[in-house]
This record gives C-alpha cells, sequence and structure tokens, in this order.
C-alpha cells in the first residue's frame, strides 16, 4: 500500500500541531487534518483563553521552532498566590505563595493568550516541508489492519499511512469508532473566560482564589495593566452571569478579584467553556494513539490540560522516532504500547488530582474550609515542599520526553 505519511494526525486544534511540529521535528512525515479553515482559526477572536504553560512546555515550542514567534507576546509569571475567599471580599485569607525565583532554571510558568499560541503553531505547521495540512476536510470514516491505517475526508481524498493520532478533542470520535471506552462526568461547572484591564499593575502574579462556587484565575498578561480571568461557577450560575449586560457583569468581576488590582473594566469578548472530566480508558489500539483532550479532559483548576497534550506529543514522537530508526512498523501496538507505559499513568493521575482539589475548593462548608485551608498551608509552608510543588507544576518533574528537557529527538 502506498503511504501519504509515517502519521494521519486528525485534530488542527492546540495539540495537533503541536504534535505534527514534534513528529516532523523527529523527521517524520505527517498529514494533519482538521475541519476548520486555517483564517478562522488564526482570527484573534477565535478563543478567549489564555494558558498557563510550564516551563517544559516552554522547552517543547523551543524545540517545535515556535517559541521565537510567541516570545514576545509572553508574561513570565513571577509569584503565585492561593486565597480562600467569597465573593464581595476586598481581603482574603492567604493560602499559600509561591515565588519563582525557588527553582533554578528560569520561571517555572509562563502565561500565553490563544490568539498568539494557535496562528503560532499553525503557521509553523504550515511552514514546515514534513508536514501537509489538510483543511478544511472532516475525517468520515477510519480504516485500520495489519497493513495500515486510513482517513476517508469530507473532500474525497483517502490518505494512508501505518498510524493514525487522534487530537480531535474530549469527544474523541476516533477513540469511539475503535470502541474504547471513557471514563468521566460532568462538573456541572463552566469556564467563564474573558480579559480586564486594571488601575494596579499586576506585576507578573498569577492569582488563584478559591470561591464556593469554584475557582477563580487571574492571569497576569504582557503590559502590566491587564489579566485574563479563568472562572468556574455552577452552570445556572455561569449562564445567569454571561447573560448580563457588560456593566453588571464586570460588577460581579468586580465583586470576586479582591482589591489587589484596583478598578477593573472589560476588555474584549466573554466567553463560556462548559467543564468536564473526560479520560480515555486506553489510549493506544492498533495503528491508533491518542494525544491531548482526545485522551485526557482535565478541569482547568490548576491550568494542565494543554501542558499535558503537549508532554503527550513529546513522548509519542520519541517512541515513533525510534521505533522508524530501529526500522520497526510505527503502528503496531507493541510500539504504541510503549507510549501508553510512558504517558498514561501521568496523564490518569493528573486528572482525577485536579477532579479531587476542585471537590474539595468548590464549596462553602466552614469544617472543611478550616481544615483543608490548613492543610495547604501546612504542606507549602517548607521551601524544599514549595520548590516541590513548582517543579511538578512546571513540568520538569518525572520521567521527561527530550523535548521538554530542551533536545531535539
Ligand atoms: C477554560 C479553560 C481554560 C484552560 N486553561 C488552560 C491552561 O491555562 N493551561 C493549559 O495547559 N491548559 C488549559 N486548558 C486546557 C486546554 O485548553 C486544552 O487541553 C486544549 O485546548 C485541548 O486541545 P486539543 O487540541 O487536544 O483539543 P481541541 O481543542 O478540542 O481540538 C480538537 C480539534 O479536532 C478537530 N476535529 C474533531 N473531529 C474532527 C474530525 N472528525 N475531522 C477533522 N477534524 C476534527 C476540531 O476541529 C478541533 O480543531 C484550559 C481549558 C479550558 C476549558
Amino acid at each position: 500500500m502506498t503511504q501519504d505519511a509515517d502519521a494521519l494526525i486528525v485534530g488542527g486544534g492546540l495539540n495537533g500541531p503541536a504534535a505534527a511540529l514534534a513528529l516532523a521535528q523527529a523527521g517524520l512525515r505527517v498529514a494533519l487534518i482538521d475541519a476548520a479553515e486555517p483564517d478562522e482559526r488564526m482570527r484573534p477572536d477565535f478563543d478567549g483563553r489564555a494558558y498557563n504553560l510550564g516551563l517544559a512546555s516552554r522547552r517543547f515550542l523551543q524545540v517545535a521552532g515556535v517559541w521565537e514567534a510567541i516570545a514576545p507576546h509572553v508574561q513570565p509569571v513571577a509569584q503565585v498566590v492561593l486565597e480562600d475567599a467569597r465573593p464581595g471580599d476586598r481581603a482574603a485569607a492567604a493560602l499559600a505563595h509561591f515565588d519563582h525565583d525557588e527553582i533554578d532554571e528560569g520561571p517555572a510558568a509562563q502565561i500565553v493568550e490563544d490568539r498568539v499560541l494557535r496562528p503560532a503553531l499553525l503557521q509553523a505547521a504550515m511552514a514546515h516541508p514534513l508536514i501537509a495540512l489538510h483543511a478544511p476536510a472532516t475525517v468520515l470514516a477510519t480504516r485500520r489492519d495489519d497493513v495500515g491505517a486510513e482517513a476517508e475526508l469530507s473532500t474525497g481524498e483517502v490518505l494512508r499511512a501505518p498510524v493514525l493520532i487522534a487530537c480531535d478533542g474530549r469527544d474523541s470520535r476516533l477513540a469511539r469508532a475503535a470502541g474504547i471506552l471513557r471514563t468521566g462526568w460532568g462538573y456541572d461547572q463552566t469556564g467563564l473566560v474573558s480579559a480586564v484591564e486594571h488601575e494596579r499593575d499586576h506585576g507578573g502574579v498569577a492569582r488563584q482564589r478559591f470561591l464556593p462556587g469554584g475557582p477563580f484565575a487571574v492571569l497576569p498578561l504582557p503590559g502590566g495593566r491587564r489579566s485574563s480571568l479563568v472562572w468556574t461557577e455552577r452552570t445556572a450560575e455561569a449562564q445567569r452571569i454571561h447573560a448580563l449586560p457588560d456593566a453588571e457583569y464586570r460588577a460581579e468581576v468586580e465583586a470576586r478579584m479582591g482589591g489587589a488590582l484596583g478598578a477593573v473594566t472589560l476588555a474584549g469578548r466573554r466567553w463560556m467553556y462548559p467543564l468536564k472530566l473526560s479520560v480515555a480508558q486506553a489510549w493506544v489500539a492498533p495503528r491508533l494513539a491518542l494525544v491531548g483532550d482526545a485522551a485526557h479532559a482535565v478541569h482547568p483548576i490548576a491550568g494542565q490540560g494543554l501542558n499535558l497534550g503537549l508532554r503527550d506529543a513529546a513522548a509519542l514522537a520519541e517512541v515513533l522516532a525510534e521505533a522508524k530508526r530501529r526500522g520497526e512498523d510505527i503502528g503496531v501496538l507493541t510500539v504504541l504500547e510503549r507510549y501508553q507505559r510512558w504517558r498514561r499513568f501521568d496523564g490518569v493521575s493528573l486528572a482525577l488530582g485536579m477532579d479531587a482539589v476542585n471537590r474539595l475548593f468548590s464549596n462553602d462548608d466552614p469544617g472543611l474550609r478550616l481544615i483543608r485551608d490548613a492543610g495547604v498551608r501546612l504542606a507549602t509552608a517548607l521551601r524544599p515542599a514549595r520548590r516541590a510543588f513548582m517543579r511538578e507544576a512546571a513540568g520538569v518533574s518525572g520521567d521527561l520526553p527530550r523535548m521538554l528537557r530542551g533536545e531535539a529527538i
């Protein structure tokens, strides 16, 4: 069978182009397929999120050749402050304080807006000689057998390769078609996202305020007086707030911000993201590997979903490149299981861990608040413990794929 590429990647969100760049960096030929028009996805108002990206993700983007384009638009995080608060509180009980000087390798995290990251990933993928972009094109059906895999596109094309990589998001159709079951549940929580301008400089401080409806994150953006809010509420309350006129929405924001940044004004559109946990029970099948939200959609409480996806992409690229160099068929289950063994435990434990933290902090039970707050203060009182937390959040602990160590594959 003639092959169009070494791998067919289905999904051109963030993880699809990232996985394509990782594979191409390792010398593999990739066909990247996405349902949406590239120009549409590169519009600045395509998605309102800003991402907390750990140090390891920054290294991934450096090796993938994307960092240079986004570096001028990135805000390094100088400090992270965790607070326990209720709407209307001006001051709040500080639970923990992390200073990024405490780890040696540089800022543990940086914030980058989707409108910067998404076009940069897509443009780098489009410019790479080993990546062919097929978009807009929907994958209507896939077939996998002993010889290879194929994807039938809405354009009428049929593409073939030894392996399919599903980057098609948390409701992955490719995983479902392969009979892979998912574990998960809705949170009855929705993420409200918007950018705000504020009176006082944020000084690079990222603030996570634990409110009864869910976490309220204030992520610093470049320039000092803009921040991105990722704000979780029970879904009915989120819908009510989202429907408010700007002035009332702003008042809801100000009630939750605390006084640290002074008066705030809304800057741009407001967005809603329904949240759910969804973890695939298997991450591979013969000639199929799942990457990013297709494998694990996690609560955004610690801003780790994309960081996990980039780790998957780097690990899978490394496994496939090594198998190819050894002359193995890169789509067989024994090869793909090396990726699953490497990544699944980390992905599932983080997904379940974030789920537990969200449950613990999204409530107003006075007894529980007392115990959990004391627990966080105790766990983060000593410098070595804070360093360990920060290394984990930066993504630089554990068995790292080469790209996350800053090395080419
Ligand atoms: C409110 C919120 C805040 C977040 N903040 C952070 C953060 O601070 N840090 C962080 O690391 N993560 C964060 N995340 C998580 C992060 O946004 C996601 O993990 C990431 O965007 C998932 O990307 P993906 O490419 O895996 O999936 P998706 O973005 O869902 O992309 C899937 C793509 O597949 C395409 N597709 C699907 N089916 C087909 C088909 N049949 N044919 C062709 N194309 C198809 C779709 O068009 C789409 O482009 C946050 C998430 C939320 C909701």
